[in-house]
C-alpha cells in the first residue's frame, strides 16, 4: 500500500492485517505519519519503507493499493508541482510494478475528478467540470491523469486495474491541522474558536466515515477481473458546511460561533456520489450516519487535542 501511513491508508492496512493478510507500506511521511501505524510495529505482518512514489519502487506483492497522494487543499497547495508529480509519477511507476508482477491495482481516485460539478447527484458517466490551471488543478487533474494512465495501462498491458473515486471521508486519524471542513470544525468547537465558515457556508458535500469508505475500497479490489471502475465510494447524505458546522456545535456542546471566510476559489458548490453502481456491483452501502461517525471523530480529538497540550506543556 502506498500512503498507507495517512488518514485512509492506515485505517485500511488495519482491515488488512486483520483479515490475515501481510502488508508492506510505503510512504514518505509528507502527510502521513508514524503515529498512524506505531500500533503495527513488531506486528509480523507489517513492513514499513520510507519512499516515495514518485521514483521506481521494487517489491515483490499480490496486490497494490495507491493511495500516496496529500488529500486536503491546505496540504495539496503546498507544493503543487509535488502534488502532480505524486499522482502521475507515482500511478507510473506502481502500474509498471502492477505489470511487471501482472498483480491487480487499486487507485484512489477522488470526487474532485467531477470539479464543480454541473450534474447532481454526480453519476460514474459524468465526465466533470474542472478549471484545468487553478489552484486545484494540480490534485485534480493529476487525480485525473492518473485514471488516464490506469485505463491505458489495462488496455494496453491487460492490467488488472480497480479505480475508486472516493467521497469526503472523515474519522478518527485525519490530521489535526490539515484544513479539511471536518477536522478544522471539530478542533475549533473542542478549543473554544470560532469555527471558519468558508463563504455563506451553503456549499454543501456528503461526510463518508472512514470505515465505510475502507469496506467499499475491498469489496472493490475484492471483484473479478471484469470489474474495473471507477465506481463512486462516499455517502449519499447530503449536507450544507453551515449545517455540519451546527451539528459539531451541538455534540461537543461548544460555545463557539460562527465566522465567515472568503471562499477559496474553485470551491465546488455541491458534492454527492451517486451509488447506485457501488450498490449494484460491490452490494455495498454506507451504515455509519453522520452523527455516530462525528461523536467518534471527536472522541478522537478529543484525546488528541489533550495529548498535544501536554507535549507543549513538557516543551
Ligand atoms: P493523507 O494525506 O492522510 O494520506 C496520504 C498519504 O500519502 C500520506 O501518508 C502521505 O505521507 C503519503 N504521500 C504523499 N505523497 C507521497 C509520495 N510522493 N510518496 C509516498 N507517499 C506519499 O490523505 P487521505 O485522506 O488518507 O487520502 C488517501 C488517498 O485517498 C489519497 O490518494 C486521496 O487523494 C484519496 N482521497 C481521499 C479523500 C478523503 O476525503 N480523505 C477523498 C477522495 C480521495
Ligand atoms: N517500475 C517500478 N517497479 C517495477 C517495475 C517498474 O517502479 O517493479 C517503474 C519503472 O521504473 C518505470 C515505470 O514503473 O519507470 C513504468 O514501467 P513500465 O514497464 O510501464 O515502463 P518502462 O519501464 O517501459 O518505461
Ligand atoms: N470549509 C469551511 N471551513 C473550513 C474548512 C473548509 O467552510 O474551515 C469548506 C470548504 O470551503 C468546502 C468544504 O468545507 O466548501 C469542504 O472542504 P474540505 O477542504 O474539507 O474538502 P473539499 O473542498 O476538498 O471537499
Amino acid at each position: 500500500m502506498t500512503g498507507g501511513a495517512g488518514f485512509i491508508g492506515s485505517h485500511l492496512i488495519d482491515r488488512l492485517l486483520a483479515h490475515g493478510h501481510d502488508v508492506t507500506c510505503a510512504d514518505n511521511l509528507f502527510t502521513g505519519s508514524r503515529r498512524n501505524i506505531e500500533h503495527l510495529q513488531g506486528h509480523a505482518g507489517f513492513t514499513f519503507l520510507q519512499h516515495d512514489v514518485t521514483t521506481p519502487l521494487f517489491v515483490e506483492v499480490d496486490e497494490i493499493y495507491n493511495l500516496a497522494c496529500p488529500a486536503s487543499p491546505v496540504h495539496y497547495q503546498h507544493d503543487p508541482v509535488m502534488t502532480i508529480k505524486t499522482s502521475v509519477l507515482g500511478a507510473i511507476n506502481m502500474l509498471g510494478l502492477a505489470k511487471r508482477l501482472g498483480c491487480k491495482i487499486f487507485q484512489a481516485s477522488t470526487s474532485e475528478v467531477y470539479g464543480d460539478p454541473a450534474v447532481h447527484p454526480q453519476p460514474e458517466g459524468y465526465w466533470g467540470n474542472v478549471n484545468p490551471i487553478g489552484p486545484r488543478s494540480c490534485y485534480d487533474e493529476g487525480k485525473r491523469c492518473a485514471e488516464t494512465l490506469f485505463f491505458d495501462y489495462h488496455r494496453e498491458h491487460g492490467v488488472a486495474i480497480k479505480v475508486a473515486r472516493i467521497f469526503n471521508t472523515y474519522g478518527p486519524r485525519m490530521h489535526h491541522a490539515d484544513g479539511r471542513v471536518v477536522s478544522n470544525f471539530v478542533v475549533q468547537a473542542l478549543s473554544g474558536a470560532p469555527i471558519t465558515l468558508y463563504g455563506d457556508g451553503s456549499q454543501t458535500r456528503s461526510f463518508c466515515y472512514v470505515d465505510d469508505t475502507v469496506e467499499g475500497c475491498i469489496r472493490l479490489m475484492e471483484t473479478g477481473p471484469m470489474v474495473t471502475g471507477p465506481v463512486n465510494l462516499g455517502n449519499p447524505v447530503e449536507f450544507t458546511i453551515r449545517d455540519l458546522a451546527q451539528q459539531i456545535v451541538d455534540l461537543t456542546g461548544s460555545r463557539s460561533g460562527f465566522i465567515h471566510r472568503d471562499l477559496p476559489q474553485d470551491d465546488p458548490k455541491q458534492r454527492r456520489p451517486d451509488t447506485a453502481l457501488a450498490e449494484r456491483l460491490l452490494g455495498w452501502s454506507p451504515r455509519v450516519a453522520l452523527d455516530e461517525g462525528l461523536a467518534q471523530t471527536v472522541a478522537y480529538f478529543s484525546a488528541r487535542l489533550s495529548e498535544l497540550k501536554g507535549l507543549s506543556a513538557t516543551g
